[in-house]
């Protein structure tokens, strides 16, 4: 029997019949059980088994018995061979339409230069939403470390169980602070905080109008509340005032919007949604996503930007961004809404907190944030570059003075075999295509970092140049 001490205290070996794997001693510790039901060949403990050595049998055997480390199980009989047929099809499908999504592997930190797993290295990356730099910053490494070591792997708990230790209330009191909102909460991400705000705010009686190109966490967010949905066209304030004197009828009116829209790199007319609100009273919601830590003066976001921090209400965003990029979402907003989330969200409520590490990171990544604007400001002239030198060379650049530079191509296959014969030049940039864009509006996302250096952004644009031109792809 192997025991594991568990900070001054050893825990005795259960006296209760084990299954083999790892069991949960009556003191509260973990201990290896080694009574073997099932004969393993070789791979059966030894009693001189170190408590290392025992543990990977131990996985081992329990691999063994799941079928992990056996030839893969998968469903039988005509329910499963049809359910297989269909998905080949499908999957075929989405071969032949040229929207194939591949996941290059890459052996090496995030940042602004890659190492490749099959082994490309020196690759330039203009693809991450690493906007400032800070998913490999030291400082954030280091602040993750030791809130790794001080507060553990993580909770093993949503948190209204067990799963709130001091650091998630000190970072939820953090971001509240740099949004200048009344409080916030943390989700596991912002997805998260998408599908969680609507159903806990919003009822039949209430209605929502939502900018037809928001991202897809705030639409599924939307479907799962029950209040009455308008989607306005893209932008479009005309349209947006024509929906809002429709829902005059309604208790409550919501406006829902991303203060940058991450595909196409523009930025809401949050100025003019907020007269709009004034007007018919309604509340704005904004997802900063792509703007938190980066837009304004101060990095605050689009509100910031364009002067109407006292005029949103709701704010979701995310830490996995460029807030150190690691995971983690929240809202912050109203006290009272808080709360409300905190009773009621449902990915709040039945979800596992957020690991210490990440809360380490997130938390530095902010205190570097409201110490200085330097990293804040630092991107604009790179953005500038890239945007120009592009445009001269003959490319459509969608959005205005926002890091997420779109080379719009049009042509799904277009923009996977630019994108491919950009990483063969050592440049790693990703094509998009429907469904995650309009059909016909495919493009090559290039997204800029504080980290890049005028040398990297040089390089970029020159190996567009020669790829767009092999493929005709210039004005
Ligand atoms: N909202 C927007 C606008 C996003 O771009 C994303 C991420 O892609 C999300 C929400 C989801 O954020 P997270 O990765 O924290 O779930």
């Amino acid at each position: 029997m192997i025991t594991w001490a568990h900070g001054a205290r050893t825990f005795q070996p259960p006296r209760v019949p084990n299954w083999g794997g790892g069991g949960a001693s009556p003191g509260g510790g973990w201990v290896l059980g080694h009574q073997w039901p099932l004969s393993l060949g070789g791979l059966g403990p030894t009693p001189s088994a170190s408590g290392r050595s025992g543990m990977w049998r131990a996985a081992a055997v329990r691999g063994l018995r799941a079928g992990v480390a056996g030839t893969p199980r998968s469903a039988s009989g005509a329910a499963g061979l049809q359910l297989r047929q269909r998905l080949e099809s499908e999957l075929e499908d989405i071969r032949g339409a040229g929207t194939w999504k591949n996941e290059r592997i890459i052996a090496s930190r995030q940042g602004p230069h890659l190492r490749l797993a099959d082994g490309g290295a020196g690759i330039l990356n203009f693809c991450a939403n690493n906007y400032l730099g800070l998913s490999s910053h030291p400082e954030v490494i280091r602040a993750a470390v030791e809130a790794l070591e001080k507060f553990g792997a993580g909770l093993s708990s949503v948190r209204f169980i067990c799963g709130t230790q001091s650091i998630h209330k000190d970072l939820e009191e953090k971001i509240a602070r740099f949004h200048q909102r009344e409080d916030a909460i943390l989700y596991a991400s912002c997805f998260d905080a998408n599908a969680g705000i609507f159903e806990a705010l919003l009822t039949p009686e209430d209605a929502v109008l939502s900018d037809e190109l928001n991202h897809a966490s705030i639409i599924d967010g939307i479907r799962l509340c029950k209040a009455n949905k308008y989607r306005y066209k893209h932008m479009d304030m005309q349209d947006l005032e024509a929906k809002l004197q429709d829902a005059q009828k309604h208790r409550l009116r919501l406006v829902a919007t991303d203060g940058a829209f991450s595909m196409d790199g523009d930025i809401a007319p949050l100025r003019e949604i907020c007269q709009l609100a004034q007007k018919y009273d309604a509340l704005v919601f904004i997802d900063e996503c792509h703007a938190t830590g980066f837009l304004g003066p101060n990095g605050r976001g689009t509100d910031e930007l364009l002067g109407v921090m006292d005029k949103v209400t709701i704010i979701n965003s995310t830490l996995g961004k460029a807030l150190g990029g690691a995971a983690g979402g929240y809202t912050t907003g109203p006290k009272p809404l808080i709360d409300l989330l905190r009773q009621r969200s449902r990915p709040y409520l039945f979800s596992n907190s957020l690991p210490p590490a990440v809360v380490g990171c997130a938390a530095k990544a902010l205190d570097l944030l409201m110490e200085s604007n330097a990293i804040a400001q630092s991107m604009a002239a790179k953005t500038q570059r890239f945007r120009s030198k592009m445009t001269a060379a003959g490319f459509t650049i969608s959005g205005k003075d926002h890091p997420i530079c779109p080379v719009m191509l049009g042509d799904a296959r277009l923009a996977a075999v630019m994108a491919e014969d950009m990483l063969n030049r050592g440049i790693y940039v990703i094509g998009f295509s429907y469904p995650v864009v309009p059909k016909g509006k495919a493009r090559i996302r290039v997204q800029i970092s504080a980290v890049h250096s005028d040398e990297d952004i040089d390089r970029c644009v020159e190996a567009f140049t020669e790829v767009g031109r092999k493929h005709g792809a210039l004005r």
